[in-house]
This record gives structure tokens, sequence and C-alpha cells, in this order.
């Protein structure tokens, strides 16, 4: 059976996890990326009555409870390997919490037999970078492109270039939830680093520079890995 490594891809809210897993995906068919934020907002635009539960949580900035979340993320990725060959699972965004963590190291331990133990990469970038990243995210909530008003803007205002439909802010992206978001991250890291870092070496990165050259240090850096 084939075997696949899941990479942890740990950051900040706005670090670039997003922007990032979509170009290694595109240049990498056999590097899938998992978003549970994604998975989340897709199930809000459905109109669903979990949909609206979740809606609330999202837009407030507290994380979903951990045995969704993970219910959510292990079907996503069950339905990624029984479908097609892949080598790294890039989940961005999905383990957030020392429970999540341990979910994660003991899925890998029962089912050894598909998958490696996972590898964490961090894209650092200060606070005050990532407000102003944040504050001028716009997204397409369809296909989940990212964009920046300012620094990456579609050609036509408020367009996504790839469907033509409306881009908006998401509900999260206000100062304060921002600043909630960042004292979760802060508050996480460490301990989930203590479950999963044992005997991982962590892989930092500097994610203050352009994205085509954070795409080439994560390049590097996962194809070490294979
Ligand atoms: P995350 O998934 O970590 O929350 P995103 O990938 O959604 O972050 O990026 C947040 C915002 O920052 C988006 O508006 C995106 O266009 C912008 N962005 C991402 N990477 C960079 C970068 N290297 N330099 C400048 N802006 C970036
Ligand atoms: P993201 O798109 O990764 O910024 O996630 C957006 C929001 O979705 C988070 O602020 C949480 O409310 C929720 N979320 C996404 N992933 C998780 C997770 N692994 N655990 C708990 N909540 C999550």
């Amino acid at each position: 059976m084939a075997m696949q490594r899941f990479l942890i891809i740990l950051g900040a809210p706005g670090s670039g996890k997003g922007t990032q897993c979509k170009v290694l995906a595109q240049n990498n068919p056999t590097w899938k990326h998992v978003s549970t934020g994604d998975l989340f907002r897709k199930e809000i635009s459905s109109g669903s009555e979990q949909g609206v539960e979740l809606k609330k949580l999202l837009d407030a900035g507290q994380l979903v409870p951990d045995d969704t979340t993970m219910g959510v993320f292990e079907s996503q990725v069950d339905q990624l390997i029984s479908s097609e060959k892949v080598d790294f699972l890039m989940l961005d965004g999905c383990i957030r919490t020392k429970a999540q963590a341990k979910f994660l190291k003991e899925l890998c331990e029962r089912r050894s037999s598909e998958f490696k133990k996972p590898t964490i990469v961090e894209l650092n970038v200060p606070e005050e970078v990532l407000v102003k990243r944040l504050t001028g995210r716009l997204i397409n909530p369809r296909n989940g492109r990212i964009y920046h008003i300012i620094d990456n803007p579609p050609k036509v205002a408020g367009i996504c270039d790839e469907d033509g439909g409306p881009l908006v802010q998401r509900g999260d992206d206000k100062e304060d939830v921002i600043r909630k978001r960042f004292q979760i991250y802060r508050n996480e890291r460490d301990p989930i680093l203590e479950v999963l870092d044992e005997q991982n070496k962590l892989i930092v990165i500097d994610g203050n520079q352009d994205t085509s050259t954070v795409t080439q240090l994560l390049t590097e850096a996962i194809k070490k890995l294979a």
C-alpha cells in the first residue's frame, strides 16, 4: 500500500498557509491541500443547520469543537487518499489544539501502514504584518481563491478571476476578531509542538517574503522529505 505523509503547516492567521498550499498543490499533483477552515466555510455556504452553528463560531474567531473538526478532517483525508495517488497531505489549519495533535498522532499510529510520521512546517510572520494582510484579504467562498486588495488584487475589483463571481471579506477578518485568533494561536502552538515535535524537527520558514520566494523555500524543504 502507498505511504503518505502529513505536513502540518503551522502559522498564525494570515501567515500564508492557504495561499501557499493552493500553489503547491497546483504545482505538485500528489501534494494535497486539506483545510478544515475551507471545509467549514463550504458547509456554511450550503445553508445547512450545521452551517448556521459553524458560522457563529467562525465569525467570533472561536475554535470549532475538536470532535467535530477531527471527524470532518479524517473523512476528507480518507476521501483524498482513496481516489488518487497522494505523497503529501498539507494540513492548513487542521491541527489547532493539543487534543487535535494527539488525534493525529494516534491516527498515524493506528494506520501506520498508510501514514509516515508527520512533519511540521511553520510560517513565521510578525503580527503587525498579519493584521495588514488579513484586513485586506478577500476570498471566493465557492472555490477558496485568496486575494488581497492591494498586494494581490483581482483583475476586476471585487470579482474572482477564475469564476467571475463576487469576492467577499471573511466575517472573522475584523481587527478585534483577528487579535483574538492570534491569541488562540499563541496559546495553542507550544502544546501542539509538545505532542508532535518530539522526534521530528520543526522546519521554520520566514513567511514575510514574496509569495513566490516562500513557495520556493517550501518546495525545497518538502522535496527533501520525499
Ligand atoms: P492563512 O491561510 O495563513 O490565514 P492566507 O494564505 O489566506 O493566510 O493569506 C492571508 C492574506 O495575506 C491574503 O490576503 C493573501 O493574499 C496575503 N498573503 C499571503 N502570502 C503573502 C505574502 N508572502 N506576502 C504578502 N501577502 C501575502
Ligand atoms: P482558517 O480558514 O484556517 O483561518 O480557519 C477559519 C476558522 O475555522 C477558525 O478560526 C476556526 O473557527 C475554524 N477552524 C478551522 N480549522 C479548525 C480546527 N482545526 N480546529 C478548530 N476550529 C477550526
